[in-house]
């Protein structure tokens, strides 16, 4: 059966660990799917987020592979499901789901820091005053920083207002365009696309080389832009870097607001988990929060899905959630590239991270900010290589043996232990080294 040839493959491209633990806890739940709508039923909530998050997508892309059909995939809570009532709320609900825009995607649940303002700010403008302000909206960053969240939170506020919102991803867009010429329906698809008030275009740079879908965008674009509609595009890169473009595409994308988001700053961070676990009902403490925040990179979607393997975890082997069992639980995701690391590079990477010159964290300058720099390269030298103390001292030119090294060591240990925010910074820059 098509579904089970679908749940091996997916299997055979992921560890047995999350296969066995997730996947295969899955049913098919025949009598709610249909062509457009493949549901499956999960034991518990922990297992369907889980995958809601971490494979539906992909799933629903297997699938696409195999029928030449893209379905919507659903993960129910099989209790639920036993009460055919509820199941057909469910149901219905998704299917509306299907217009796309996820309710829970707005401008209240983002949390708003400097690496996302002009972004958010952007955003909000055009959603208040759609056509009027700039006009497109060119969002770009790298995945999992929040880009499709904004871009809904455009689409749910003008929805709100009354608008005709259309929010597609550009594989959808592409998609629809083929199909509508296989089956001669242009006209509707036209209709679709260049009667709203709002487009919304996901991921536009999978339109990359694909010639006819950019010409049609390209008329699309002009109808909307003419009749002061208004666009909104999400892409991974900024639109001077996309490759595979027609260059008048390109230069539309420049005619209105171009804006970036950056990856998210350690405080910002915390918050964006913190109100993540409000809302699916995690409390993990604080300490947990901030490990998570510093050790696990900056796509949020990857700390939301490792998020639900913690609890998932802790919920099979029915204990608590302590430091030490997110540590463990989270251990094989947490790369530990400790082999490639030098003193060269640390010394990089933490005269970058705190703007200061090398130069000068090499000096025997007494400047405060110069010489908290250069504590944390030595301690970050002595944790991270195998460096002696008398071949660290060498590096510095105030350093005259191993006892001044070891002052150093001592002094940030001291640090480390009574400044929460300060090992948070050091964890940090720490996690910089490893993951480059
Ligand atoms: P992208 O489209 O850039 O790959 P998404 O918009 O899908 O990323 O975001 C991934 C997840 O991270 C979503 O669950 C989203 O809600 C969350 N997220 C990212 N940034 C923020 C933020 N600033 N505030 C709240 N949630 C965020
Ligand atoms: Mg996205």
């Amino acid at each position: 059966m098509l579904v089970n040839e679908i749940l091996e493959q997916l299997g055979s491209q992921i560890s047995t660990k999350e296969y066995e633990s997730y996947i295969k806890q899955l049913k098919f739940n025949e009598k709610a799917s249909n062509d457009d709508n493949i549901v499956f039923n999960a034991p518990n909530e922990l297992v369907a987020k889980f995958i809601n998050t971490r494979y539906a997508q992909k799933i629903a892309y297997l699938f696409e592979v195999k029928s030449g059909k893209k379905p919507n995939v659903s993960i129910l809570v099989s209790n639920k499901s036993k009460n055919s009532k509820i199941n057909q709320v469910d149901i219905k609900q998704m299917k509306t789901q299907s217009t796309m825009l996820i309710p829970n995607f707005t401008f209240e649940n983002f949390i708003v820091g400097g690496s996302n303002q002009f972004a958010f700010e952007g955003c909000k403008a055009v959603a208040k005053n759609p056509g009027t302000m700039y006009n497109p909206v060119f969002i770009y960053g790298s995945t999992g920083l929040g880009k499709t969240h904004l871009l809904q939170s455009v689409g749910n506020y003008c929805l709100n207002n009354g608008k005709v919102v259309i929010y597609v991803t550009a594989e959808l867009f592409k998609n629809d365009f083929i199909n509508s010429i296989k089956l001669h329906a242009m006209d509707k698809f036209r209709e679709k696309y260049r009667k709203c008030d709002v487009l919304l275009i996901d991921d536009v740079q999978f339109l990359s080389l694909s010639d006819r879908t950019q010409e049609e965008f390209f008329h699309t674009f002009n109808e909307l832009h003419a009749n002061k509609s208004q666009i909104v595009m999400t892409s991974d890169k900024p639109p001077k870097t996309l490759k595979g473009f027609e260059e008048r595409l390109i230069s539309r994308f420049g005619w209105g607001l171009i804006v970036d988001i950056t990856p998210p700053e350690l405080d910002t961070k915390i918050q964006i988990i913190k109100k993540k676990c409000e809302f699916n009902n995690i409390t993990l403490s604080d300490e947990i929060v901030s490990y998570i925040a510093v050790n696990l990179g900056d796509s949020i979607r990857e700390i939301e899905g490792l998020i639900t393997v913690i609890t998932s975890w802790a919920q099979i082997m029915k204990t608590e959630i302590t430091l030490d069992f997110a540590k463990n639980a989270l251990k094989d995701y947490i790369k530990e590239k400790h082999e490639n690391i030098t003193a060269d590079k640390i010394l990089d990477v933490v005269a970058r991270e705190l703007n200061v010159k090398l130069s000068d964290i090499k000096s025997k300058s007494r400047v405060p900010n110069i010489v908290e720099a250069r504590r944390i390269a030595i301690y970050l030298i002595k944790n991270l290589t195998q460096n002696s103390m008398p071949s660290i001292a060498k590096q510095f030119e105030g350093m005259k043996d191993h006892s001044a090294i070891s002052k150093n060591i001592k002094k940030i240990n001291e640090l480390i232990q009574t400044n929460e925010i300060f090992r948070l910074r050091v964890d940090e820059i720490k996690n910089k080294i490893l993951t480059k």
